[in-house]
């Protein structure tokens, strides 16, 4: 039995980073991982797929050259091998790093292989056990397979296979219309595969508004992307040029044949295997590690981070949750998740950056609202870069001036939503924006001029 003050399962984005604050406090530190430092962000998520979107993005910009004078006298071409070697060395480079911060962490040691629980304070991986007053969860979680009709019958793709393909599917279906869905169908047409993306509700990214969805839409369609939304009944079955999918939705053709069919359905917690219930852990019904707002489970000396405990799904949630733990633990503080203003993005192209409520949960909060739009034609920087798609929404409290939430579809829309993304952590009224001196030419410079259009909701 090997004694520590506090483990660590799971190397993704609390961990390590917790890991580093309480060993330089002088605790010594266990750091458990079963795969791969860096956990699903840096090794099958953001990082290889955004250097995807960048390879995507090239492509499709070469193809647009003529549009800014530019002459590309060949047809443009994708190497996939090369757009593929590029994201594994984003990817190493960032696993390399992490490595080395860690191996050179003064108290931690790492130890490779699997945990489960034995008791509440220790834990077994292999023929080792660990013990300690502290033990963080940061086991993260992974793609949902859903029990759909034929799924046992074909071969499937999931997010870590697709990413590990090195050559052009013909026909990729995409089932699932949703963030992680849609990049990857952006990024396979712009590399040149034909895509379906199939979806059971009735319109893409459900959690969005209506019209912000609707713009997606046609964004996606306007690539050549075709789209099946209210596909109630999906089933796969095998076919001699893939896979079939059967859609069963109300207009078009009762099947979309595949050579390939990525799933893109959702994600489920990586708790199923830890032996939670030696340790008297409580989940929810879908698995996910039942906290209150400062991270700690039922148990003492038990707190869970990250995607596993179902308070966020992403690697900017992951990494406030160890700020939250961190700050509470080791700094006296008294941090809370219900505090995190929560914004995240879409990498399609132009990206979607969001904040806070939609327009849809503001109204229904049923507080009086105030709302202004303003369509990306309308904004100098768009016009200039000739990346016109796309439309900006803003939803304020008309009682407290407060900025609810927003939406910004549009080229640099993930950066450009931290202008209000900022003020609403900084808790301040829309007015303190108005003598704001904004840079031109930028998207962020019409956040001001979109909050002078506010308008009540009618
Ligand atoms: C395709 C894709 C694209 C994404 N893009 C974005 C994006 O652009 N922006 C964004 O914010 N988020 C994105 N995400 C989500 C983001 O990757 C996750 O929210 C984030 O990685 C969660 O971090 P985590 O620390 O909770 O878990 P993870 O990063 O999943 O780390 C958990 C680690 O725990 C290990 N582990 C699990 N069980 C055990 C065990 N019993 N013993 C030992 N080790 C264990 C795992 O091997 C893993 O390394 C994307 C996800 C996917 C799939």
């Amino acid at each position: 039995m090997s004694a520590f003050d506090a483990i660590v399962v799971g190397g993704g984005q609390a961990g390590p980073s917790l890991a580093s604050r309480m060993t330089a406090k002088g605790m010594k530190v266990a750091l458990v991982e079963r795969h791969l430092i860096g956990g699903t962000c840096v090794n099958t998520g953001c990082m290889p797929t955004k250097a995807l979107v960048a390879s995507a993005y090239a492509a499709h910009m070469a193809r647009r050259a003529a549009d800014f004078g530019v002459l590309v006298d060949a047809p443009v071409r994708v190497d996939m091998q090369a757009v593929h070697a590029r994201a594994s060395q984003v990817t190493l480079n960032a696993r390399a790093g992490l490595e080395t911060w860690l191996d050179g962490m003064p108290g931690l040691t790492r130890i490779r292989g699997h945990a489960r629980f034995e008791s509440h304070d220790t834990l077994r991986v292999g023929d080792e056990l660990l013990t300690a007053p502290r033990i963080f969860l940061n086991v993260g979680g992974r793609a949902h397979v859903p029990d759909m009709p034929g799924v046992g019958s074909v071969e499937f793709l999931i997010n870590t296979d697709i990413l590990a393909l090195t050559t052009l599917p013909e026909h990729l279906v995409v089932v699932g219309g949703s963030y992680i869905g849609l990049e990857f169908a952006q990024m396979f047409r712009r590399f040149g595969a034909q895509v379906t993306v199939v979806e059971m509700g009735p319109r893409l990214t459900p959690r969005e508004d209506e019209d912000v969805a609707q713009a997606i839409r046609e964004i996606i369609e306007a690539e050549g992307i075709a789209v099946r939304t209210s596909a109630t009944c999906i089933r796969l079955a095998p076919h001699a040029r893939g896979v079939a999918v059967g859609v069963d939705c109300t207009e078009g053709d009762p099947e979309v044949i595949g050579s390939h069919v990525l799933l893109a359905v959702g994600r489920i917690p990586n708790t199923a295997d830890l032996d939670l219930d030696k340790a008297g852990v409580a989940m929810d019904a879908r698995g996910y590690i039942t906290v209150d707002d400062q991270l700690r489970t039922n148990v003492p000396g038990i707190w869970a981070m990250g995607d596993c405990n179902g308070r966020g799904a992403f690697t900017h949630t992951a990494y406030n949750d160890y700020e939250i733990v961190a700050a509470n633990l080791l700094d006296g503080e008294d941090r809370k998740v219900s505090d995190r203003v929560l914004g995240y993005a879409l990498y399609i192209d132009p990206p979607l950056g969001r904040v806070g409520m939609t327009e849809t949960e503001a109204r229904r909060s049923g507080r009086p609202l105030l709302i202004a739009t303003r369509p990306m034609t309308r904004v100098n920087r768009a016009v200039e870069k000739a990346e016109t798609l796309g439309f900006m929404k803003v939803i304020v409290d008309a009682e407290t001036k407060l900025m609810l939430g927003a939406s910004i579809l549009g080229t640099s829309g993930d950066e450009a939503i931290y202008g209000i993304l900022d003020m609403m952590n900084a808790k301040q009224p829309w007015q303190t924006l108005r003598w704001a001196v904004p840079i031109h030419p930028t998207v962020s410079e019409l956040i001001p001029t979109l909050l002078l259009d506010l308008k009540p909701a009618s």
